[in-house]
């Protein structure tokens, strides 16, 4: 199999705030794996947070190229030749061989995963800002989305009244995402007052390996999921004593292979599963649409957050992100 590997800049409608960072682009790196007359395509979306741009995933996928072999179905095999770190770019290179695999069999990758191809609905995230404009954001896709993700983590005594102000403009149920900014004292205090606004769920409050997450877990009057702690299937065992549910991103798991082992591993421990992404084109998302049946919350529109997103053929119904009927993945570069 040959790979060939480009960059591609992908414009946000508007800039995108969160806690520790505010984003107005994304750098990701595209992927097409050609096998006899058939191309197979894949997006790395590297993660800042942890060392890794898109030079770094080129760097990585020339590494690759040479370690594929020409069975795009030895998918364990290939994995396993795989160097592991970049774990974007080898989501890249998972993605691709399951679109070729899909292509090979006539199948959309969600049927070859053996799964359905309508998951929940997705949420609409909110960037952090003034209370007042992110309940005008909230107000202006009513019709949309049938459920919201709320950036919080301003570190200004806002974070409830941002809830508030959305609340009063919106009945959607609502999620929210600290993204690490919490201490144990505020999470402790504004955790109670989110549940009574009706919020279902709080993603990552505290820092990443924060010794208080087990208190947190036990005192918590809400659902915690775990982003910035939970990465692969080996950080699942540890999450179970700090949260109640686990996010899934194909850029941090290395792919879909990795990201189904996760989720079987989360239900076994009695946690939730949810599936998020980050500023991607509809590429990036699609290989996560193919999977989101096997998730309780779905978290996937960093494609609808592009101005225009290069690689269109993922349908917003009802607010799920549905994948193409067609073989693959069902999306490809334009
Ligand atoms: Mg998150």
């Amino acid at each position: 199999m040959e790979l060939r590997a480009w960059r591609v800049t992908l414009e946000l409608a508007e800039t995108f705030r969160i806690s520790r960072e505010a984003q107005d682009r994304a750098e990701v790196v595209q992927v097409e794996l050609r096998h006899g007359h058939l191309a197979g395509y894949g997006e790395a979306a590297p993660v800042e947070r942890y060392g890794q741009s898109a030079g770094s995933a080129l760097a990585y996928l020339k590494e690759a190229a040479t370690l594929l072999g020409d069975d795009p179905w030895a998918l364990e095999e290939i994995h396993a030749r795989l160097p592991d770190r970049e774990p974007a770019a080898r989501a890249a290179i998972d993605a691709a061989l399951h679109d070729l695999c899909g292509k090979l069999a006539s199948v959309p990758v969600y049927r070859l995963l053996g799964l359905r191809r309508a998951g929940p609905p997705t949420s609409w995230t909110i960037g952090l800002g003034d209370p007042d404009e992110m309940a005008r954001k909230a107000e202006r896709q009513a019709g949309r989305f049938r459920r919201l993700k709320l950036k919080l983590g301003g570190r200004d005594g806002l974070d409830v009244e941002r809830v508030r102000a959305v609340r009063r403009v919106t009945a959607l149920p609502l999620r929210v995402d600290v993204n690490e900014y919490w201490s144990l004292e505020e999470a402790l205090d504004f955790l109670p007052q989110l549940a009574r606004l009706g919020v279902e769920y709080c993603e990552q409050p505290l820092p990443a390996g924060h010794p208080a997450g087990a208190e947190l877990k036990r005192r918590s009057p809400l659902p915690i999921y775990l982003d910035e702690d939970c990465h692969v299937l080996a950080d699942v065992a540890a999450c179970a004593k700090i949260g109640h549910g686990i996010v899934i991103k194909l850029a941090k798991s290395g792919g879909l292979r990795e990201a189904l082992r996760m989720a079987a591993a989360a239900r076994a421990l009695g946690l939730g599963v949810m599936v998020g992404c980050m500023v991607e084109s509809g590429l990036g998302i699609a290989p996560a649409a193919h999977m989101a049946s096997a998730c309780d919350y779905v978290d996937l529109d960093g494609n609808l957050l592009l101005a225009r997103d290069p690689c269109p053929g993922l349908e917003l119904v009802d607010g799920v992100q549905l994948p193409p009927l067609a073989p693959g993945l069902g999306v490809a570069p334009a």
